[in-house]
């Protein structure tokens, strides 16, 4: 009989020439453990997904009781759902009043999807202007805004009129003009290896968008949801998009996206042509149900707040001579090594120490560390012993 690590490269199809390759059977709060009894730290969070930590009662919870109640009825906007009522309620009550009118999906690409066709519809311009070392999923429409040749060049030609400039250049702002439908952005952006924005750069970028009535568009798939020591890094910086995408942490460990304007923008996707954007599990109710209980987790523990000092103690205690640098807010970091290379070892030895570390897409001397939110300091203590010692082990 073959094992699941045959079938697994036999049966699922690779992307990856070298994957993780761990099989995990249960997880809970901040740790997985495989079908032997070995235990691992999680610093990756599914890549940003697990906020409220694995399996937490209240989102399981809430799981169940939706199972009892209903699965899918009715493609998305024709049955009043009120698990994607009651969560879409609760987000607007969190995010500044124009935010208002919520469209759920199931990724974050469809949610950029929907958000770049929903930017196209309501000014009626087709150009969009995306930035360097961007990452907004793997869609073709996702793809064209991609600020990386790596993963794209192969499947051109993409869609026309994208406009690429450099992250955190204030003089390529003057390429956002009247013919510019809109700017796609994350605050901080996550896979190009956690680069924040210059001071300003976000404000300019605003008041150039809206002195063109060009769409500013947020990606906070990475960065919502507490991960950056604030519900989301609008929060933070104070400026407020025409649209803004969430997805991954927005399901609570389900999957969910969606994307987020006012009542005014939104309502172009209704005539001309009728049903603009059509999903049929978008918003699913599990998902919503999940989704809800987690954000609720997320307020009522502070876990955004909690993630400032979380985030210190990591940096406190990550000291090592192979460390370059840690960079990033709240549970989002990078941790920077002198090359590559030893990136790419200490992330395939981690699982021998007890823990879990991913990749950057476009930063590859750095390594992750996006924990659950809910992860304790006692436990953030052990994670930086054990990757004191890989890295002694390993480099
Ligand atoms: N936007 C950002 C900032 C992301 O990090 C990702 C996924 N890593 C996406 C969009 C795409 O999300 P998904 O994989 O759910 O399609």
């Amino acid at each position: 009989m073959l094992t699941n690590r045959q079938l697994f490269l036999l049966h699922l199809g690779q992307t990856s020439s070298a994957p993780l390759m761990l099989e995990i059977e249960k997880a809970e709060g901040a740790f997985m453990y495989g079908p032997s009894g070995e235990k691992y730290l999680d610093l990756v969070s599914g890549v940003s997904v697990s906020n409220t930590g694995h399996r937490h009662p209240k989102v399981v919870e809430a799981i169940k009781n939706q199972v009892d109640s209903y699965l899918h009825l009715m493609v998305y906007g024709e049955m009043i759902q009120s698990p994607q009522v009651k969560y879409a309620e609760r987000l607007a009550s969190l995010l500044p009043e124009q935010l208002c009118s919520i469209y759920f999906v199931n990724s974050g690409s469809e949610a950029v999807e929907g958000a770049l066709k929903l930017a196209k519809r309501y000014t009626g311009r087709s150009r969009i202007i995306y930035f360097t070392n961007s990452y907004h999923g793997s869609t073709h429409a996702a793809l064209s805004v991609q600020g990386n040749e790596k993963y794209r060049n192969a499947f051109r030609p993409l869609i026309p009129d994208t406009v690429q400039i450099d992250f955190n250049d204030f003089s390529s702002l003057n390429r956002i003009d009247d013919h510019t439908a809109c700017v796609i952005v994350e605050p901080i952006q996550a896979e190009a290896g956690v680069i924040l924005p210059r001071t300003g750069y976000l404000e300019l970028i605003r008041e150039r968008c809206s002195k063109h009535g060009a769409l500013l568009i947020f990606d906070e798939v990475q960065t919502g949801f507490g991960r950056t020591g604030t519900m989301f890094a609008i929060n933070r910086y104070s400026v407020v998009p025409d649209i803004l995408v969430l997805a991954k942490a927005l399901g609570g460990g389900m999957p969910l996206g969606a994307f987020i304007s006012s009542r005014e923008i939104m309502s172009s996707l209704i005539n001309n042509p009728q049903l603009g954007h059509i999903t049929t599990f978008g918003g699913h109710p599990v998902c919503c149900a999940a989704g809800f209980a987690s954000l609720e987790v997320i307020v009522e523990e502070k876990l955004a707040e909690s993630c400032v000092q979380k985030s210190a103690l990591f940096k406190k205690e990550l000291n090592h001579p192979m460390i370059a640098d840690i960079r990033g807010e709240g549970l989002l970091l990078a941790v920077q090594l002198r090359s590559p290379e030893h990136v790419q070892k200490v992330i395939a030895n981690a699982p021998s120490h007890g823990l879990v570390l991913d990749y950057f897409l476009f930063c590859s001397d750095a390594f992750r560390i996006a924990p659950p939110l809910v992860i304790s300091d006692d436990e953030i203590k052990y994670a930086c012993r054990q990757l004191l010692s890989l890295l002694e082990d390993t480099i």
